[in-house]
């Protein structure tokens, strides 16, 4: 979990003064576990600062922002906040109140600048300042929680210290958390197996549960308690560290998603296309990758080549390749691979041929072998496959493996495919 401070004051970024509230702050959340990855310093400035707050909200998770939430009109933290978030001002009668209570006890009247602080983005909720007029801000949302904090060390510190790391250690409501990390290409037991160290070190209010079918394997982190979304999450991202460590390779998405959403994103991140020669897989390829919204981008066809003559037609496979190792083979996985992504012009190809039973197997070629392979330039990769179950599950295999070849030639791992 990426944790981020950002210090917000045009003087910041003189000579004459220093960002000393970020290092009180650091040692706070270092002691309930959290590291800090990035720190930022920031004039008065809106533009510059809609760009800080703009990065920031994309890479951590906890952003805690410091300093111009006072009533001049260079503090614009607040505001430009509710512009970035899309989120309404409104007014909140409670801060006025406060506000007005301060100055009496000081036998003055409210000024009218002060009731700028009285307005907060809508869904916020407001941390109290006992030593200054401007309250913090506290705003959560399942991506990131942001927190706003007054500049004077005076004022943000016991705020930081009595109601922010507090609400980060969690004391507050029940809630659940839930993570799913999903994998391919091992069996149940297995995986099973190199969990067990996982199990040992899950904290008390974790519950991992796995689920298996054929080709896929699920991981579920459920956490449950009295407990802060982020102190949530940052125990889920400790089990899921272990987790990779002990499945990394065969895992493809670490939030659920399917192996056909994560292939089509790295497609799509890199700008390439790709098309699919299907034999035994019958066109489940091509339906697997079109139920992804806005596969368009990279899916380019399928072609469904199920006899002998729809090979050597439609893609160019050489009758006598056919002829010398059969339909079912390592060679003829390659020309099919080859040959859709050539004749499509996609970027990938990938091709699947086997036997998905229950007849058509013989002792040499078992029901349940199938290749699959993937073109990508001149370079290419077939696995060979003896998959178990019944033809549905025969056929599912057959598109997974060939979605998971695509994956690991994609996906920036040391261990590179092509
Ligand atoms: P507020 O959020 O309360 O409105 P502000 O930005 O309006 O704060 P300033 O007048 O800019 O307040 O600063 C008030 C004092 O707090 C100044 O002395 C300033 O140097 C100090 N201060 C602001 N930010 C920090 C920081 N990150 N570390 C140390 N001192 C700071
Ligand atoms: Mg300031």
């Amino acid at each position: 979990m990426k944790v981020e401070i950002i210090a917000v004051g045009t003087e910041l970024l003189t000579p004459d003064f220093q960002d000393t509230n970020s290092l009180r702050l650091t040692a706070g959340l270092n002691s309930i576990g959290l590291k800090v990855s990035f720190k930022t310093i920031v004039g008065d400035d809106e533009r510059d600062l809609t760009r800080v707050l703009r990065t920031a909200l994309g890479r951590s998770r906890l952003v805690l922002c410091m300093g111009g939430l006072g009533p001049t009109e260079d503090d614009r933290t607040r505001e430009t906040l509710a512009k970035i978030l899309r989120r309404k001002l409104v007014f909140h009668k409670e801060i006025r109140a406060r506000v007005r209570e301060r100055f009496k006890r000081r036998g003055l009247p409210m000024s009218a600048s002060n009731l700028k602080q009285c307005y907060v983005p809508e869904g916020a909720e407001i941390l109290d300042n006992p030593n200054g007029t401007a309250p913090g801000l506290w705003l959560e949302t399942k991506r990131y929680t942001i927190v706003l904090l007054p500049g004077p060390p005076q004022e943000i510190l016991p705020m930081f210290e009595s109601q922010v790391l507090p609400r980060l250690t969690g004391s507050g409501r029940g809630l659940t958390v839930r993570r799913i990390i999903r994998l391919t290409g091992l069996g149940e037991s297995a995986m099973e197996t190199r969990l067990k160290d996982v199990y040992a070190a899950a904290p008390a209010g974790v519950t991992i549960t796995t689920l298996a079918s054929p080709g896929d394997l699920s991981i579920r982190l459920t956490m449950s308690g009295k407990i802060s979304r982020l102190a949530a999450v940052a125990l889920l991202d400790g089990l899921e560290g272990m987790i990779g460590k002990a499945l990394g390779p065969w895992i493809y998405s670490r939030n659920g998603e399917s192996l056909e959403e994560i292939v089509g994103a790295l497609l799509r991140d890199r700008s390439m296309t790709i098309a699919c020669a299907e034999s035994c897989s019958g066109g489940l390829l091509g339906h697997r990758l079109t139920d992804v919204p806005g596969s368009s981008d990279y899916f380019l066809e399928s072609a469904v080549v199920y006899s002998n003559r729809a090979k050597t037609r439609r893609l160019g496979v050489p009758a006598a390749l056919i002829e010398k190792h059969g339909a079912v083979s390592a060679q003829v996985a390659r020309a099919m691979a080859l040959g859709i992504r050539k004749t499509s012009g996609a970027d990938i190809g990938i091709a699947v041929t086997g036997i998905a039973g229950p007849g058509g197997g013989t002792p040499r070629k078992p029901v349940g072998l199938v290749y699959a392979a993937i073109a990508r330039g001149r370079g290419t990769k077939v696995l060979r496959n003896l998959f178990f179950g019944g033809r549905a599950q025969v056929k599912f295999q057959s598109s997974q493996k060939a979605l998971d070849l695509v994956r690991k030639t994609l996906a920036p791992t040391p261990g590179k495919v092509l």
